[in-house]
């Protein structure tokens, strides 16, 4: 019996006894390239465990009769099946392979105890059909035999996540069939890190390789988080291109061995992290992966102490996807026809590569001219432009930050878009070919990629359906994208904005009022909520009574009287103008009312922009005057915008609200004194900033205390170094964009997972143990 494998003995035709990620680091490594040492607990071994521990028929009575469509049970029974798992006994002779193999392997690499990561590498892993691929767990940063061996025991329970449980009940695949190998691997504690792809896989040019790297370990890069650094070099070793990114943020191992994420200090944000000679280096090992496999691959690597390290290769499938664009096979164009040079730089607002021509919206009246894959150019985006920003497949505006209407809107529409730009349509010219990258902030000339290749081409990891004790919910402006936001599976809407479901009509709601009275309004309102509270049910959302800035409203048809104002951020809008004007305010409670009749359970309701208790009881008297009981019919909230609801917190808690929402655009904005619109200051903006930050700290501590839920819907909610804390200090539930999703949930639940950790560690400790 083979409990334990080196990876000398390993190769590509061994995922039956390595899995596939242990097999192909064999591969690698038999091939001489620098792979960190690592041996696999084998399949053999899952399979003893099983047996030996007689978990099959225990773990067959838990699924018997499982009905895989009941998610409830879904996941209560894989919950159940896991536990069984981790808590077995491990046998002694497989656990004294494991702790001799980890001591062999701190030899190797010259300590007692090394720092592993211990990857879950699982039999069906590439098979077609049968991808599990990334679906199981992965420990970084083990140390000690004890958490090893603990951790190889949890990666062999990850087989009973409730997506993988699901996929081999519907396909009729027996839970036994599939195995699982761990990978415990030296961790190379990196000073730079990054992926490689041995292809353009922007423009599919096979001469070229990409290499994008950052400061410090690499997840910040494979998982998006950090913008790193692109360098395009030609396969005969020429430097055809040096992007280099601000590295806001970057990712470390503390003194734990915990993965932190951390602002970058000043003096590297925007330094070139790859030499020449390092770019060099990489691609001589990228090229001989290449060739080994025969095929474009995509590439992790690492730079520890001067020393190359390559992690892991995996092939480019999505280039088989789609043709080359010149089609029938041919070789994509070469470098030179597909442009490059930067024309323009401002802030990555929206993730994704788009090329096509430039349109410049001066002014609304000119809106027909966007046809179906345009870039559209304007200063700022105005909610009238919606149905243009819908046809474009780029945006780029001379004004504004993260947070201004052209950023959220061209995130909900999963739109690549370039704010703050100061001149773009100055330096655009009308009717050229150019392309955008959204995520680095840059415009290039020329057509580097089509929208759709663009994201055909980029190589997507799916992740576990991880469950998470903090909710993740997204945030919906516009009624049309609520499918699109379900569909990432959030548990709920953190926040509906109204704005939308009137700027969407043109027209002014005293209009409307005036024209089709109460119920022509209610009905406005009730038909946007309705629809996102359709497509997420049961799931819940909140929706938030309308924050009117007149800016916005004076473009509406009859917003003529809307007021002009200085700064309309500091304006007349939230729930002050709300109250001001209750004609409006008790349509949209009415309409709440309305679809509460209709049957729908899951709305939850949350006033903008408070700043004094005295705004709350008005609200609620008001509610009371149209037959709504808030707190009693619908849960009901508060959004800390403000410095001031924030230190009169306990004041609002004490008003019998069900949950707060920090709204931290608002706050943010307020704190510091940076008008959120106003791009010549959007590099002094900072969710992170101190004074912020502990201004949510005390919001989520305080009414943790007092038991009032917490939640997050500003932006700083997409940002996973915030989300840390927030978990740390106890916030309920996270309410992201719909890009960001995937990421926030692994932030939160590898956050939680640390906690818990901690914890167990620190009760150890206690206990002498
Ligand atoms: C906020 O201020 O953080 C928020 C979510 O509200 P909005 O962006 O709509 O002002
Ligand atoms: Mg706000």
């Amino acid at each position: 019996m083979t409990l334990i494998a080196w990876l000398d003995d390993l190769s590509n035709e061994d995922v039956n006894i390595a899995g596939g990620k242990g097999a192909s680091l064999g591969e690698m490594w038999n091939a001489g390239l620098p792979v960190p040492p690592a041996f696999v607990v084998t399949a053999e071994a899952y399979r003893y465990f099983i047996n030996e521990t007689k978990l099959n028929n225990k773990i067959m009575e838990v699924l018997e009769g499982l009905d895989v469509n009941n998610n409830d049970e879904l996941t209560k029974k894989s919950a159940e099946v896991r536990k069984l798992i981790e808590s077995a006994e491990m046998p002694t002779d497989l656990k004294i392979a494991i702790v001799e193999s980890y001591s062999k392997l701190g030899q190797m690499t010259g300590t007692d105890e090394t720092f592993v990561a211990v990857r879950s590498s699982a039999t069906a892993e590439d098979l077609p059909d049968a991808s599990f691929a990334g679906q199981q767990d992965t420990y970084l940063n083990m140390k000690g035999a004890d958490d090893v061996v603990d951790a190889v025991q949890r990666c062999f329970a990850s087989l009973f996540t409730p997506r993988a449980v699901f996929y081999r009940e519907q396909k009729g695949f027996d839970h036994f069939e599939v195995a699982l190998a761990a990978v415990v691997q030296k961790m190379v504690n990196a000073d730079k890190a990054g992926v490689m792809f041995t292809v353009n896989p922007i423009n599919h040019n096979y001469d070229e390789i990409v290499i994008e790297g950052a400061w410090g370990l690499g997840e910040g890069v494979v998982s998006g988080t950090v913008s790193p650094d692109t360098y395009i070099v030609s396969k005969d070793k020429k430097i055809l291109d040096v992007y280099i990114a601000t590295k806001e943020t970057m990712f470390e191992k503390d003194e734990n061995g915990i993965t932190r994420e951390i602002p970058t200090p000043d003096e590297l944000k925007d330094k070139r992290v790859l030499s020449d000679e390092e770019l060099l280096k990489l691609v001589d090992k990228g090229l001989v992966i290449e060739k080994h496999y025969n095929r474009p691959m995509d590439i992790e690597w690492a730079l520890e102490n001067e020393g190359v390290y390559m992690l892991q290769a995996r092939p480019i499938t999505t280039l088989d996807e789609k043709p080359a664009k010149t089609g029938g096979g041919a070789k994509p164009p070469s470098s030179e026809d597909a442009g490059g040079n930067i024309i323009l730089k401002g802030i990555g607002a929206s993730p994704g590569t788009a090329s096509g021509t430039v349109k410049i919206l001066n002014k609304i009246e000119e809106i027909d001219k966007i046809k179906e894959g345009d870039i559209l150019v304007t200063k700022m985006t105005t909610p009238d432009m919606v149905p243009a920003m819908k046809k474009a497949s780029a945006i780029v505006t001379n004004d504004g930050g993260l947070t201004c209407h052209a950023a959220i809107i061209s995130r909900e529409l999963g739109t690549p878009c370039v704010v703050g730009t100061k001149k773009a349509t100055d330096v655009l010219k009308e009717g050229t070919i150019i392309t955008i990258d959204g995520e680095k902030g840059v415009v290039y000339e020329g057509e580097l990629a089509k929208k759709e290749e663009a994201v055909q081409a980029r190589v997507v990891y799916q992740g576990a359906p991880l469950i998470t004790a903090t909710e993740i919910k997204v945030n919906v402006s516009m009624p049309e994208v609520a499918e699109r936001a379900a569909a990432t599976n959030a548990d709920g809407v953190g926040l509906l904005r109204a704005e939308h479901m009137i700027l969407g009509t043109g027209v002014h709601p005293l209009k409307v009022l005036k024209d089709k009275g109460e119920e022509g309004l209610i009905n406005v309102f009730a038909d946007g909520i309705r629809v996102v509270a359709d497509a997420f049910y049961p799931r819940t959302i909140t929706y938030r009574t309308l924050d009117a800035p007149t800016d916005e409203f004076r473009g509406l048809e009859g917003g003529e009287d809307e007021p002009e104002e200085h700064n309309p951020m500091l304006g007349w809008r939230g729930i002050r103008r709300g109250l001001d004007q209750p004609e409006i305010l008790r349509c949209e409670l009415l309409a709440v009312k309305k679809l509460l009749n209709e049957g729908y359970k899951n709305i939850m309701v949350m006033i903008p922009l408070v700043s004094s208790v005295d705004e709350i009881k008005k609200v609620r008297k008001l509610a009371d005057t149209v037959g709504l009981r808030l707190g009693k019919d619908v849960e009901f909230g508060v959004m800390v915008e403000t410095p001031a609801a924030a230190l009169i917190i306990e004041d609002i808690v004490e008003t019998d609200i069900d949950f707060v929402s920090l709204g931290t655009n608002d706050l943010t904005q307020y704190t510091i004194a940076i008008d959120r619109n106003n791009e010549f200051v959007a590099k002094y903006y900072r969710e992170n900033h101190p004074a912020v930050l502990k201004l949510i700290e005390h919001v989520i501590k305080t009414c943790k205390k007092k038991g009032v839920k917490t939640s997050i819907c500003g932006q700083a909610g997409s940002r996973p170094a915030i989300v840390e804390k927030l978990v740390e200090w106890g916030i309920t539930s996270i309410s992201s964009n719909i890009d960001a999703i995937d990421t926030i949930r692994q932030t939160v639940a590898r956050t939680e997972q640390r906690i818990i950790l901690d914890i167990i560690r620190d009760s150890k400790n206690r206990s002498g143990l």
